[in-house]
Parts: structure tokens; sequence; C-alpha cells
């Protein structure tokens, strides 16, 4: 089966070598207004905007950004400056202008914001490295790939929030088992590869030694993903649900210069991103690639599955082709089972902020910590007459807590799952303010999403409120932490309907029940 796969892979990675940079080249003329894609799907440009990528920028209607990611982006006409903030974060740009503040510091931009009209163009670059958001630019058709609502958006980003204290040891999360490569700044070194028939058999010239672990290229094939890794790059293989998708990371390494996939592109970082042929296979919807994070190095693929999807990972040490196979059969398939616990479960609950940190205030002036920390201790109250679980707090007072310090909490308890409460508000010039509403869980690790699947569907419940669904942000407690973690934002504090909600008694007890369901649920009990 090697042998097939292995032969397949290096008669398509000619053309494919050859391919490589006439794509990058063929770009569209300035006629073409472009394409937003994010998550597969394709997103409605503002009329008579058109895309284009200025000094490596892609500018991109701030719009687009606010309804598709969930930012919080605030306009003032006066100075023309445009303020988008995520979690405590805040990144000031104004038109015309190439400086722009990250936090306070001064940063400067490739390419300053356009005003079009009524609308107002921003470097997308600079705003995803900002808030460690995937987006990629396929220059062929002009088009920008974003990802903001799943698990491929949270590279190594920096603390959303000021009072985080960062853990170097940690940066890696995001890519687990990630190996630090000697000198992830330096372009990986690949050598050329030749390629040889003899009497039918394929032989691969061997590699010359690559300094750092490369991945040279990728293909599908019989329902086979077969990448050539080099340098000792190693791949990491989960498997994601809704969507169901398998994430193969290649922790450490970068691509070779000369990768090339089937339908190929390059990230605004100059970086190879784009898709695998995957035509004539119907158990696959898509197969992307992207250097998932820079630093370390980690080129992602992710196998988009049209349902639960088995697979066999296989790695030929000897010519270094890594398959993902999906000719898996037998009674595995099935329909997706949650991990099994086993042993006495540990619940960490989380109220969010407290003492000098009020977090949001409501509309009529009640703290969200006040809120937050009423239905944890109702939740932990429910656990604790239970019996079947150990509930750890992160406060039980209204006390002032790093947000490190929470994570060390339910780190030295070591937790069996991670639960944050926190209601939401906006900033008081967002526009319609008042009127966003409703109930949304976040998290940011993959292994964290069916937890917070099931949390979601009971929030809703407990709050019945409007549901937002599930969102994945970078955010500290839900990151740093090992255990799959969640953050329920339950409502908008900004919103009337919201703030009568959550400050009610009979609320705060359909909330904390709901709790406790989605965490029986998520155990199996
Ligand atoms: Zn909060």
């Amino acid at each position: 089966m090697k042998k097939a796969g292995q032969r397949v892979l290096l008669l398509l990675l000619l053309p494919l070598l050859l391919l490589s940079f006439a794509g990058h080249k063929a770009a569209a003329a300035g006629t073409t207004p472009g394409k937003i894609v994010m998550d597969s799907k394709e997103l409605a440009l503002p009329k008579g905007v058109i895309l284009e990528n200025v000094n490596g920028s892609v500018m991109i209607p701030i719009r687009v950004v606010v309804e598709n990611l969930g930012f919080e982006v605030l306009w003032e006409q006066s100075s023309r400056k445009v303020t988008v903030q995520q979690d405590g974060k805040s990144v000031q740009l104004a038109v015309g202008s190439t400086t722009a503040q990250a936090d306070g510091v001064n940063l400067t931009l490739n390419a300053a914001p356009k005003q079009n009209g009524g609308t107002v163009l921003v470097p997308i670059r600079f705003v995803s490295e900002q808030f460690g958001l995937s987006v990629g630019w396929d220059n062929t058709d002009k088009t920008v790939y974003l990802s903001g609502g799943i698990t491929e958006t949270a590279p190594v980003a920096s603390d959303p929030l000021p009072s985080a204290t960062p853990d170097p040891s940690e940066s890696t999360e995001a890519a687990p088992g990630a190996v630090q490569s000697p000198s992830p700044t330096t372009p990986p070194q690949s050598g050329t590869e030749t390629l040889e028939e003899l009497d039918g058999s394929v032989i691969v010239a061997p590699t010359p030694p690559a300094t750092s672990p490369v991945v040279k290229g990728a293909v599908f094939s019989e329902n086979r993903l077969i990448v050539a890794a080099a340098g000792g790059a190693k791949a990491t293989v989960t498997r994601v649900t809704g969507p169901d998708r398998i994430v193969v990371d290649f922790a450490g390494a970068a691509f070779a210069p000369d990768f090339s996939g089937s339908f190929p592109g390059v990230s605004t970082g100059g970086s190879p991103q784009g898709k695998l042929d995957v035509s004539g296979y119907p158990l696959v919807t898509e197969i992307r690639y992207a250097l998932f994070s820079t630093n370390p190095p980690t080129v992602r693929f992710v196998i988009q599955t049209t349902g639960y999807q088995n697979y066999q990972v296989s790695t030929d040490e000897s010519t270094g082709l890594v398959t993902i196979d999906l000719n898996v059969t037998g009674s595995e398939t099935g329909a997706p089972v949650n991990p099994v616990f086993t042993g006495r479960p540990v619940i960490a609950l989380d109220a969010g902020h407290g003492g000098k940190q009020s977090g949001a205030v409501s509309l009529t002036g009640k703290l969200e910590k006040t809120f937050n920390l009423a239905v944890i201790l109702k939740a932990g109250a429910i656990l604790t007459q239970e019996g079947w679980a150990d509930v750890v707090y992160t406060r039980t007072s209204d006390i002032t807590l790093g947000l490190q310090d929470r994570v060390k909490i339910a780190q030295a308890a070591n937790a069996t799952l991670f639960v944050s409460l926190h209601a939401n508000s906006l900033d008081v010039s967002y526009p319609n303010r008042s009127k966003v509403n409703g109930s949304e869980t976040y998290y940011s690790r993959s292994e964290s999403l069916p937890l917070a699947e099931i949390m979601q569907k009971h929030l809703v419940a407990g709050t019945g409120f409007k549901d937002n669904g599930v969102r994945s942000k970078s955010l500290h407690v839900t990151r740093e932490t090992r255990m799959p973690a969640i953050l329920l934002e339950a409502g908008y504090l900004t919103n009337a309907g919201d703030e009568a909600g959550l400050y009610s008694e009979q609320l705060q007890n359909n909330l904390a029940r709901e709790i406790v369901a989605g965490i029986k649920e998520y155990l199996g009990l």
C-alpha cells in the first residue's frame, strides 16, 4: 500500500513542481473585484469594492471583519480612525496613515487604510497578525481566505488581555507536540529533489540533508493524503468535529521553497497556502494547507470529510512519506464518541473578573463580575450536592485574580474540564450596540470543541436567549489550560432584554442547572 502511494506521489509531484510558481504569476487583471472566502463560504463584498494587494497587504472592507469575525470595530468619523477590539486587545488605524497603535504601541503599516465612499478598507494582514487570525491571499483569482471561526485560527497569538502572564513554555499550545526548530526564523533549506524511474519502480534520490524539518509536497490519491516530509518533520493527527475534519500538523516544519499543492496560492505572509485536488473522492470535501503558525513554524493540512471518518497514519522512515489513509474499514466506523473519562471528575469553575476588575458594566450599572460569581456558585452548589464530582473554583468571593492564576488553579487540581462564565458587552460607540444580544460559547483548542458544542446547547437552554453559536477565539484561560476548556458569554449586558434576564434569580438558577447538565452530558453521565 505504501509503495503504491509513494509512486502516485512521486509521479504527481513532478508536474506540480513545474506548476508551482505559474499560479502565483498569473495574477488576474485589476477588473475582477476579488473574493473573500471564510471557512469555505464566500462572503458578499460591498458594491464597488475591489480587493487589492497594496505592498503585500490585502485591503479588505472592515465591515466584513465586523460581521464575520465577531470583532468589535469602532469608527470615529471626525478623525477617520478605526479601532478594532477583541477581548481587551485594541488596535487603532487611521485612514491615510501608515502608523497604527496596538495596545498603545506604535507600529508601521505596509499600507495605509483607505476610504472608498462609505467603505473603509484596512490591511487585513496587519489586523490578522495582531489578533492571531489565519488569513491567506490567492493572487491567481484575487481571493482572500479567512479562518476566523474554526480551530486553525488560533496560532501563537499574543495574550489578548493585559493581566495575563506570558509563559513561554506554553506558547506552543496551538500546536500539540510542537518541536522547536533550531532556528525558526531562517528559511528551511531543501535540496533539489531528483526523481528517477528504473525498471518501473520509483526511486527517490537520497534527500540532501535538510537543516530543519520541511514539508516538500503533498497529494491526495486513493483516499490517502500523502505528504513528503524531510528533516525530521513529524505529523500529529487529530480529529475535529463540527464539521468533521482531520487536522494534520507538522510542528516545527515549514514548507520547502518549491512546495506546491494542486491549487496553489500564497498567504499574505508569503508562505504557500492552497488546496489539494480531491475530485472523485466523495469522502472528502476539501483538503487545504497553510503555514498554521510561524514561530515555531507549523505546516497544517486540514482534511474536511463529509462525515465522521476513521483514518490510519503511517510514516515511511526511509522516504519520509507520511500517509493518512482514509480506507479504514471495520467496526470502528461510527458516530463520534466523546473521550472516555475514568475516575472521579474534577470540574474547574471560573467566575470571570472579580475584585478590582468589574468586567462589563450593564445598562443600569450592574457589574458583570457579580453575575458571573452568582451563577458559578449556584452551579458549584448543584455539583457538590449531586456529589459525583469534585469542584474547584478559581474564586468564590469578590477577589481580583489574574488570568494565569485561573489557569494554574485548574492545572494544579488536574481538572477534567474547565468552564469559565462571563457576560458580554459592546462599547458605547458600537453601532446598534443596544440591539446585539444572545448567548455564545468560546473555545481555543480543537480538543475543546466537543465540550463547547454541548455547553452552547445548554447555555441557550439556560438563558433562553438567541443562539449565537460556538466561536473559536484565542482567549487566555481556554488557550493556556490543558484540559477541555470553554468560556460562556451568557448574554449582552448592553442589551436591555439580556440584562434583565441575566440578573433574575430564575434565569440564574436555570443557567446553573444547565451548566451542570452540559458537563454531565459531555462526560457521558
Ligand atoms: Zn467578562
